[in-house]
């Protein structure tokens, strides 16, 4: 997407309620007594920390959260609340953050491209280790922005992770053309990489939304054949994040299918000292957040609402996902029983702002009316913009079960 989309651009959202309330109130409760005219982000804390402590549980090695997906301090402590101890970070911001509020924290600079300053602030101020990269020159980078001339960069523990290509997959979300070496030049990567580190690993994403779990037995027998060719021994294979949540009309394995596949295949490699990594974003809190909106006009099918692709409804537009919806109609007649399927507008005056669904509501959805969008909490509030105007929006925590569940057999495993 070549959007620039700076949130220091947006209004920060404002949190209504603090967190020593323990009875959160409930989306209609607060949509009755607000009636809000902004977007309202909901948050669901409990839910959050439900689906984290879940994959905690289930996954057979260390989980770090991958902090882009929603960096809301309130998701962040859900996260943390959940039992989540290390945080996959992309920016300087993003470890500032995290080590901000979690002095303990383990944090993993995961970005293959950094800026210098970033690597240097990681290294110096914030107590970052473990760094990624996919290329001779990024390594030439990192070791030069942490002072390695002339020092010993493993006994300062330092960790370098190669992160490796992979083939374009079927991920609902693509991520094979950007970053990644690819296997003869991981291996070598992997050798030039081992004088200096204290923790030398090999990573990998498979594509976000990614619904098949043999993806991981794939990229895990790659990781492995990488491995061997560099002769070098190895602490951590990361396999990265990409693990689906349910959106309407898609149900993806339960969680457990793949945590199976990548325990066996890493078995299958037999190699003896290394442990797994995984980067959960969209797994962990997609589920825990929604935004209400408004509608501002209705013409025949077609519904103008005060949010759009431009706010929190970004993978709305052109990325084409659908996302559960329900309409709330605090007084008034009770909504009509029959359903039909809308297309919504965004606010913005670009013909882009469209979000095709289609999005079942009651026939008689009009202007007045509120529709909670469910399974926001990954990649919503994070990609709002400022543009035409339209940057304001309120966050409340809400007690609310997700709008679609996340998979019992893990949720069961917490
Ligand atoms: C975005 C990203 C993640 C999280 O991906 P999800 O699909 O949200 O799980 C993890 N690791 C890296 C390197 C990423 O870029």
């Amino acid at each position: 997407m070549s959007l620039l989309r700076t949130r220091a651009a947006v209004a920060p959202l404002r949190r209504r309620f603090d967190d020593s309330l323990t009875a959160l109130p409930s989306v209609d409760a607060l949509v009755a007594v607000e009636r809000p005219e902004e977007p309202m982000h909901c948050l669901r804390p409990a839910a959050i920390a439900e689906a984290a402590a879940g994959f905690v549980a289930g996954f057979p090695g260390e989980v770090l959260y991958a902090v882009k997906c929603n960096p809301e301090p309130a998701v962040l402590r859900a996260v943390w609340e959940g039992g989540v101890r290390h945080f996959d970070c992309a920016s300087a911001n993003e470890v500032a953050l995290v080590r901000a509020m979690f002095p303990e924290a383990g944090i993993h600079f995961m970005h293959p491209i950094k800026a210098r300053g970033a690597i240097r602030a990681a290294w110096g101020e914030h107590g970052v280790r473990d760094f990624v990269l996919d290329s001779a020159a990024e390594l030439r980078k990192i070791l030069a922005e942490i002072g390695a001339e002339g020092q010993d960069c493993a006994a300062e523990g330092l960790g370098l992770f190669i992160r490796l290509a992979m083939p374009k997959g079927t991920a609902m979300l693509d991520l094979s053309g950007k970053f990644g070496a690819e296997a003869a030049e991981a291996a070598a990567l992997l050798r030039a990489a081992r004088p200096h580190a204290a923790r030398l690993g090999l990573c990998f994403h498979v594509g976000s939304q990614m619904m098949d779990p043999l993806a991981w037995r794939q990229a895990m027998a790659l990781a492995g054949e990488v491995i061997r060719e560099a002769g070098v021994r190895v602490e951590v294979i990361d396999v990265g994040g990409g693990f689906p949540v349910a959106y309407p009309g898609i149900e993806p394995p339960p969680l457990g299918a793949f945590f199976a596949e990548i325990e066996a295949s890493f078995e299958a490699l037999a190699l003896p000292g290394v442990t797994l990594w995984a980067e959960p974003g969209r797994a962990l809190v997609a589920g825990g957040g929604s935004v209400v909106v408004q509608v501002q006009g209705r013409r025949g099918r077609d519904l103008y609402l005060n949010d759009g692709v431009y706010g929190a409804l970004s993978d709305a537009g052109v990325p084409g996902f659908t996302f559960p919806v329900r309409l709330i109609r605090p007084e008034g007649p009770a909504p009509a029983a029959q359903e039909a399927d809308f297309v919504f507008f965004g606010p913005t005056c670009d013909s882009a702002d469209r979000m095709k669904g289609p999005f079942p509501l009651p026939e008689d959805v009009q202007e007045g009316d509120w529709i909670e969008i469910g399974q926001l909490g990954a990649y919503g509030a994070c990609l709002r913009t400022a543009f035409n105007g339209f940057d304001r929006a309120r966050l409340v925590e809400v007690r609310d079960r997700p709008m679609l569940e996340a998979d019992a057999e893990v949720s069961l495993a917490a």
